[in-house]
């Protein structure tokens, strides 16, 4: 009796002082720490399932001998994608591929087991040292570093250039870099067998892009690279987009083209003179582009203003 007592007491204390510590925080990061980090699954073949919630789209290739999966969210996210992957394998994770540098999609990585070899294009194994701010995160200063603050678990070993080939037959998956864009080290992940790839965040979904001048992305040359992809990868119908829904390659093209008139149009303001602020209050999705989110007014002045630096 006397230890139930004291048990119902000190759980009282902990739920006391527990509420006390949530009083203490603003009112936002009481929201986001309290709320469960639940990862939804959605399966788009028979052994490629696509992990949404807390950043990036994940996706998970149960190969005969071992699990691939591409990018791992946010921090604190890495558990949960291994809680979701052990419900629907029992076989190891192998591999992990980043598309890029960003802490949305790297993050987990150092809550995998450190056998789990990492691979990245090279530039992004560049930026995973630093984990440099984004253009758009610069002004709040630089960000905690996730691998040094964990000695360099979940760091790539591995890096490719142009393109690289792990496994083979039905387990074949090919990493390629199309060229700058949304950073300069974005990797397009195909699975030929199934027909499908994973794009991060160079296609995060039809919107205006983030283009990440501080690591290495272009306005120019984002248009250029998502058409560069849409003529070089054959055989695929569908698309992992970095933040939205599963897209076709006739939406990639149309990305693409969207990309380059937004270029052009910028290209074409500063050659008459204009300045970029007048160009971002006049400037509006073409109608022909249907479905594209309008764009926050950051982040088109943002892009707007990495483009005009790059025009010459
Ligand atoms: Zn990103």
């Amino acid at each position: 009796m006397k230890r139930i007592i004291v048990l119902a007491t000190l759980l009282t204390v902990g739920t006391l002082s527990m509420a006390v510590a949530a009083s203490q925080q603003p009112v936002g990061n009481v929201a986001a720490q309290a709320a469960p980090k639940v990862v939804e699954v959605e399966k788009l073949r028979d052994n490629l399932f696509m992990l949404t919630d807390g950043g990036g789209n994940t996706a998970v290739f149960v190969g005969a001998s071992g699990v691939v999966v591409v990018d791992t969210k946010n921090p604190g996210w890495g558990q949960p994608i291994l809680d979701r992957i052990k419900e629907l394998t029992p076989k190891p994770i192998t591999t992990i591929i980043n598309t890029h540098t960003h802490g949305d999609h790297v993050s987990g990585n150092v809550e995998f087991p450190a056998t789990v070899e990492v691979i990245v294009h090279e530039n992004t194994a560049a930026n995973m040292q630093e984990m440099r701010a984004s253009t758009q995160t610069a002004p709040n200063g630089q960000p905690p570093n996730i691998f040094k603050a964990n000695n360099g678990r979940g760091m790539p070993k591995k890096s490719f250039k142009d393109r690289i080939t792990i496994g083979t037959g039905a387990d074949r998956i090919d990493l390629y870099y199309f060229g700058r864009g949304h950073t300069n080290g974005d990797a397009w992940v195909v699975f030929p067998a199934l027909r499908l790839m994973h794009a991060g965040d160079i296609f995060s979904g039809k919107n205006i892009p983030l283009l990440d001048a501080n690591n290495g992305g272009s306005g120019i040359e984002i248009g250029k690279t998502l058409a560069k992809a849409a003529n070089s990868v054959k055989n695929v119908d569908s698309i992992i987009t970095g933040h939205s829904t599963v897209m076709t390659m006739a939406d990639l093209r149309e990305y693409a083209q969207f990309n380059d008139e937004f270029a052009n149009a910028v290209r074409e303001a500063k050659k008459k003179g204009g300045t970029v602020d007048e160009f971002v209050k006049t400037w509006k999705i073409p109608a022909q582009y249907k479905g594209y989110a309008a764009p926050a007014e950051a982040r088109l002045l943002s892009n707007a203003r990495i483009v005009w630096d790059e025009v010459k």
